[in-house]
């Protein structure tokens, strides 16, 4: 395959709103963009995966943002944040917040793809405790865990590690994780081993807890 056909993957949703959905023009505009006997890959994660040449990627991509799609990395890259419905209101929810930190974050190189949820009150429906990082909004504060995994027989619900944050301190520690995640974990080490490995308590000493 020559350089002018060689292809690339492309992560697709529809940005963070009530649910993970799609208007028509936006189906439509990604359908442009793939010919006849293309397949387009519904993650687990509120993302689609769309297989496009990698020269025409930036133009598809500015074609994409036009209608409210957003294009994120896929591989070892920090996610786009799992969201719930937020059925209870954007504000009272936390919408925004979950906006914010999803600029923030996704997108980021990791030793191994790092899944970022959210839910918007304590009954969980963005299954925040079985993702890397989760972040549940409980009354007015954020509540932090992480190492969750929800995958095969090591499956496992993340550590508590902050409650009842504002947001500023939210982000601020997210991106930390990350960041020292980043600089240390070996290539393909999830977050729980990485924690493991790395210590929690250094982990905290690191993060000024
Ligand atoms: S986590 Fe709470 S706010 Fe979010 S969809 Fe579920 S019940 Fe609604």
């Amino acid at each position: 395959m020559d350089q002018q056909e060689k292809k690339m993957k492309l992560a697709v949703n529809g940005g963070i709103s009530f649910g993970a959905k799609l208007t028509a023009k936006q189906l439509a505009v990604i359908a442009e963009y793939m010919n006849d006997g293309d397949e387009l890959e519904l993650t687990t994660f509120q993302q689609l995966y769309i297989e496009v040449l990698e020269n025409h990627a930036e133009k598809i991509k500015e074609k994409f943002n036009e209608v409210g799609l957003v294009c994120y990395p896929v591989g070892n890259f920090v996610k786009s944040l799992r969201t719930c419905n937020f059925c209870k209101g954007a504000e009272e929810e936390g919408m925004p917040v979950a906006i914010e930190l999803n600029n923030r974050i996704a997108g980021k190189s990791v030793p191994v793809t790092l899944r970022p949820a959210y839910t918007g009150c304590p009954v969980g429906c963005g299954e925040p405790l079985v993702n890397d990082i989760g972040v549940m909004k409980v009354k007015n504060g954020y509540d932090l865990y992480i190492g969750g995994y929800a995958k095969g027989k090591n499956a496992k619900t993340g550590i508590l590690l902050m409650e009842q944050l504002v947001p500023e301190r939210l982000y601020e520690a997210v991106e930390q994780i990350i960041s020292i995640y980043a600089e240390n974990g070996k290539k393909r080490e999830p977050l729980y081993k990485f924690i493991d490995r790395f210590g929690l308590e250094n982990l905290k000493n690191q993060l000024a807890i």
